[in-house]
């Protein structure tokens, strides 16, 4: 980490589908059936399904 500090066109947000907790992960996994794990619970869930939409919340 801490390399470049490009960040934004190549990381992906998502919320775990089941803590809520807020991670991130390559984009590319959101076009692979690729469960990502939950830093905060370890749940597993598809990028797809987490990914954060784009809306301004807060
Ligand atoms: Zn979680």
């Amino acid at each position: 980490m801490g390399k470049g500090g490009n960040l934004g066109d190549s990381i992906l947000w998502v919320n775990c589908v089941s803590c809520s907790g807020s991670f991130y992960c390559e984009l590319d996994l959101l076009h692979m059936d690729v469960h990502l794990i939950c830093p905060f619970c370890e749940t597993e869930f598809l990028a797809k399904a987490g990914a954060q939409k784009e809306s301004t919340a807060n």
